[in-house]
């Protein structure tokens, strides 16, 4: 049919949600947007998932924040089921932004005087852009000197970043995943990409269409089963145990690739010792997958001239998210699968800057770039850039921090745009911690349920409201641009941020999006030959770039690695069972994740009307099977609980989740998931185990 086009402008852009970075087209009419295209961007030409293509309107959802506010002396910290986000003068009043700024600093300032760097600490986001993540870090190491910042990719990505840091020097995928095209063979393990990387997903579906093979590895079942060559449906934590029968499988049988591991990597004779005990015969019964399976998906993946390897939370998100990562890259690097066309390391990134906000170093074991703060050197460089003396120590990772406000360590927090009491594990514990803080300044576009912990209130702008650099999961920097003013007097995040900078007696003068990131640019090798005038002619640029007119590399380490010997270092890694293991009280594995139209925490989402018309309600996810033993039906309310807490919601009949799982999404505050979860941090990543703990369902009349 014919399009009616009525708009009195369109804006080339971004999507607001996934690591995919989809460039949209927003067609505007008097400020207003009527409606959203595809633009042929590198990651989806032409295409948008649901959530690009109609989750927009939570921008003017009548609960956006547009005055700044101030906690009224009676008002209890805390969110609770009553309170009323149309109506936060329950416990806050209206302020100037004058008072509003001074009040936020001066309460920050206060902590700072009282208890020196320690006391302090921040929690940026991957959903800001990068010139955001750069100025929120600065602020916090140059005003506090503190390295006490760190934002969600720890509850993400951090294991996988911790493994490929050590492994090969680099936290970033090796491969686009438009890589898929050159793919012979494409193991996906612990990611649902046709729900969560919607158009990465159509890639790969492509790839499979044109003879490529597809092997899901995922203790649940999932969409791309349909395009899979197989499915291993492992037991729930035991990827080490399936990674390495494989790794066995390869070693014995001589599949491995002896010229690349002598010219490329350190580690393989220990690697070797270590999966000895490991064959897919004596796995078997570990993980769950008959032994002729593993060695015929270890088989595909080495033999095939070219594989690669994507994966997501149900690799990372666990207190051996590390050693899974560990064990993905050896299998890479003995069969030399990486440095190729249609090869490599691909973790699908979440969120759309959760890779740039990492590199912009809103990370508190480095500066920008990943350079450690502990390397004297390092840190003496920017002293001398940023003009100041800076926290010779790492910082506390976003679970650790929970920890020392509790134990009475830290006292003052700047949180903007993340919303811990929905997202971090334990919530009860989590929420305790805002709730005990002296003094927490929230920068948010909602009453957040972090917000109502908050003393000051910053509304800030949303996504389709300013202009700012977002780097996607396949290392492209991509520029999005504003669509329509903030509303009221909700002002940009960057502007806010230095306010806040000059009345902590830092003297910043940015005029723009544009003049931070020429300084980023002068201070990060990454992202040397791009420019803010390239950014904005091309949109989209990879780093890294050898030269301001040539395209960026999309696939790396054909040449060995940026480690110190230029070797990839294999890791090998045993078995650690999950922490909590069901038992007689609570004989059901809980795991939780994404849905396809509920963006994390639901914060956008579930004020987005379209998307939360098709999924308005909170629900747990069981076997039809499991259900008929509980004596359920499909709609029925049930208790989830676990040693941390309970949520009441309603029960949906799943096939793909196996018997003796639960699953639930984390997105709906009315039943939130993170009560439940179990926050035991992987060693090495600091990463919560989101994918596993002990749970108990019991049937309940309707809430
Ligand atoms: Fe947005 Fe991701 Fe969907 Fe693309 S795939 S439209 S970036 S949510």
């Amino acid at each position: 049919g014919t399009r009616v086009h009525f708009e009195d402008r369109s804006v080339d852009t971004l999507c607001p949600y996934c690591g995919v970075g989809c460039q949209t087209t927003v067609h505007v009419k008097d400020d207003k947007i009527l409606y959203i295209d595809g633009r042929d961007g590198p990651a989806n030409q032409n295409r948008l998932c649901v959530k690009g293509r109609f989750g927009w309107d939570y921008i003017y959802n009548p609960q956006r924040l547009t005055k700044p506010l101030i906690r009224r002396d009676d008002a209890p910290k805390r969110w609770d089921d009553q309170v009323d986000p149309m109506n936060p003068s329950t416990h806050f009043r209206e302020a100037t932004w004058e008072e509003a700024l001074d009040r936020a600093a001066g309460g920050l300032k206060k902590v700072y005087e009282e208890t020196g760097p320690a006391g302090l600490a921040g929690f940026g986001s991957a959903k800001g852009s990068n010139e955001e993540a750069y100025l929120f870090q600065k602020l916090i190491r140059t005003a506090f000197h503190t390295n006490n910042v760190d934002h969600c990719t720890r509850l993400c990505h951090a294991s996988s970043v911790a493994a490929l840091m050590e492994g090969i020097g680099s936290g970033a995928v090796t491969a686009p995943f438009t890589a898929a095209k050159d793919s012979d063979c494409m193991i996906i393990i612990g990611a649902r990409p046709a729900q969560n990387h919607p158009v990465a997903a159509t890639f790969l579906k492509n790839a499979a269409k044109r003879g490529a093979k597809i092997v899901v590895m995922d203790p649940r079942g999932q969409q791309m089963n349909r395009y899979a060559y197989k499915h291993l449906q492992f037991k729930p934590g035991r990827d080490v145990a399936l990674l390495n029968a494989m790794i066995h499988t390869i070693i014995e049988e001589g599949l491995t690739d002896q010229q690349y591991i002598q010219a490329h990597t350190s580690g393989f004779e220990e690697l070797k010792t270590m999966v000895q005990d490991f064959s897919p015969e004596a796995m078997e019964e570990v993980c769950g997958i008959d032994a002729a399976s593993i060695r015929d998906v270890a088989r595909l993946y080495a033999r095939s001239e070219r594989s690669i390897i994507f994966w997501g939370m149900g690799i990372s998100q666990h207190v051996h998210g590390t050693d899974n990562a560990r064990c993905l890259i050896a299998l890479t690097m003995i069969t030399g699968q990486i440095g190729r066309p249609g090869t490599g390391l691909h973790p699908l990134r979440g969120q759309n800057n959760v890779q740039g906000a990492s590199d912009a170093g809103l990370i508190p074991m480095v500066f920008p770039d990943y350079k450690s703060v502990e390397t004297e050197e390092v840190r003496k460089g920017y002293e001398e850039f940023w003009g100041t003396e800076l926290d010779p120590k790492r910082g506390l990772t976003v679970v650790e921090i929970v920890d020392a406000i509790i134990a009475g360590q830290i006292k003052g927090m700047y949180i903007m745009g993340e919303n811990p009491a929905m997202s971090d594990p334990d919530q009860a514990h989590a929420r305790k911690a805002l709730a005990k803080l002296e003094h927490l300044v929230v920068q948010d576009i909602f009453m957040t349920e972090t917000a109502w912990h908050a003393d000051v209130i910053l509304p800030a702008s949303a996504h389709a409201e300013k202009w700012g650099s977002f780097t996607n999961t396949n290392r492209e920097v991509q520029v999005a641009r504003p669509v329509a003013p903030p509303p009221g007097e909700a002002r940009q995040d960057w502007e806010l941020i230095q306010d806040l900078a000059n009345r902590l007696g830092l003297n910043w003068t940015y005029s723009h999006p544009s003049d931070v990131f020429t300084e980023m640019v002068e201070v990060m090798p990454s992202l040397k030959n791009i420019s803010w005038a390239r950014l904005v002619r091309e949109d989209a640029v990879t780093y890294p770039v050898d030269g301001p007119d040539i395209p960026g590399n999309e696939i790396l380490f054909a040449e060995g690695f940026p480690t110190s010997d230029g070797r990839a270092k294999i890791v090998p890694a045993g078995l650690v069972p999950p922490d909590e293991l069901p038992d007689d009280n609570y004989p059901l594995v809980l795991t939780t994740g994404r849905m396809l139209e509920h963006w994390h925490t639901g914060a956008m989402t579930r004020r987005a009307s379209v998307l939360d018309t098709l999924e308005p309600e909170a629900i747990a996810s069981l076997n039809p099977r499991q259900l008929s033993m509980m004596g359920l039906v499909a709609g029925d309310s049930v208790k989830v609980s676990t040693r941390r807490g309970e949520i009441a919601l309603a029960v949906r009949a799943d096939r793909d989740v196996p018997e003796g799982m639960v699953f639930i999404p984390f997105c709906f505050n009315e039943a939130a998931a993170n009560m439940l979860t179990n926050p035991q941090l992987d060693p090495f990543g600091k990463i919560p185990e989101f994918k596993f703990c002990a749970a108990k369902v019991e049937k309940i009349e309707a809430f």
